[in-house]
């Protein structure tokens, strides 16, 4: 699983950033989070198919996180997609969309869900589950938090055909967690040939937000935090007016959730050179890096930037 970021830029791009946008990759598909005008255009500079995607998760209604909704849904169409596209975002993402389609004569060939979310569950898979809670923001705006499921444990056959378990359906009960017993009366229980489970990965996605405990709840234990850090600490006063996060906020949440890694990102285009900006939230929390476009970052246990 990795996180692909396309975008870093508050507000407005820079020459060398894109506004907000993010990509949790996992198996061969995708899910996007946010999409700034030029998503699309970073999309096309990644490895990833169009036609992979999903599911979209937006924060809130700003421009800088959902004017590129249209025109990737438009590519989509021209490409003739034909898998269902499932959009969930703050009230308003649905008139939103319904009226740029209308005005601009786009009839969709595929199908594309619009679902208005409030805070709690919002989609569970048989692989992931996706959760959102409100944060701290001038407008309405939604965290999200994804949880993989626990994957099965490795079943180790050298120790079952050492202990003579046949192979076949006795494989399976033991996989399933059901203890199993031989024809000559001995009980093999699962642990004697399953591994234990192996635990789901976690990501959490902060941003548009000043700190908040929701944010610290949606990252509570991630091996990945996303957060917004739009300025440094000199400007906490601006911070807190704009409901945006300082550097230092941004780490603070992340110290307090107890995440294995911290992406710091949505900069103030004032910041040309972020190391100010990562020197503060280092001081706090030392597994942070600093989110440039494009950069992918390994989820798991060993979270670390892909170079
Ligand atoms: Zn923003
Ligand atoms: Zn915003």
């Amino acid at each position: 699983m990795k996180w692909i970021v396309l975008g870093t830029s508050s507000g407005r791009p820079t020459a060398r950033r894109n506004v907000s946008a993010g990509v949790l990759a996992r198996d061969g598909e995708w899910l996007l989070f946010d999409c700034g005008e030029g998503t699309q255009y970073q999309l096309l500079r990644t490895d990833l198919r169009l036609s992979r995607m999903r599911y979209v998760f937006v924060t809130h209604m700003h421009g800088d996180h959902v004017l590129g909704l249209p025109g990737l849904l438009g590519t989509l169409n021209l490409a003739r997609h034909d898998r269902k596209v499932t959009v969930f975002g703050p009230p308003g993402i649905s008139r939103y969309l319904r009226d740029v389609f209308r005005a601009t004569y786009f009839r969709p060939t595929f199908p594309i869900d619009v679902t208005e979310i409030d805070a709690g569950m919002v989609l569970e898979t048989d692989q992931f589950t996706v959760e959102a809670r409100r944060l701290n923001h001038r407008v309405t705006a939604f965290g999200y938090a994804v949880h993989e499921k626990a994957r099965p444990g490795h079943f180790r056959i050298d120790d079952a055909m050492r202990l003579g378990v046949p192979a076949g359906p006795l494989y399976g009960q033991l996989q399933r967690g059901e203890p199993v017993t031989l024809a000559d009366g001995r009980t093999i229980v699962p642990s004697d040939v399953v591994d234990a489970d192996r635990p789901g990965l976690r990501v959490a996605y902060c941003t548009d937000t000043g700190p908040t405990d929701a944010a610290v709840e949606l990252a509570r234990g991630a091996d990945l935090l996303v957060h917004e850090a739009t300025y440094t600490i000199e400007m906490v006063e601006e911070a807190e007016a704009r409901g945006h996060s300082t550097a230092a906020g941004a780490a603070t949440v992340a110290r307090d959730a107890g995440v294995g890694q911290l992406l710091i990102t949505h900069f103030s285009p004032r910041y040309e050179d972020v190391t100010p900006l990562l020197a503060e939230a280092r001081a706090i929390f030392a597994n942070t890096i600093a989110a440039r476009d494009l950069l992918e970052v390994r989820v798991g246990p060993d979270s670390r930037p892909m170079d």
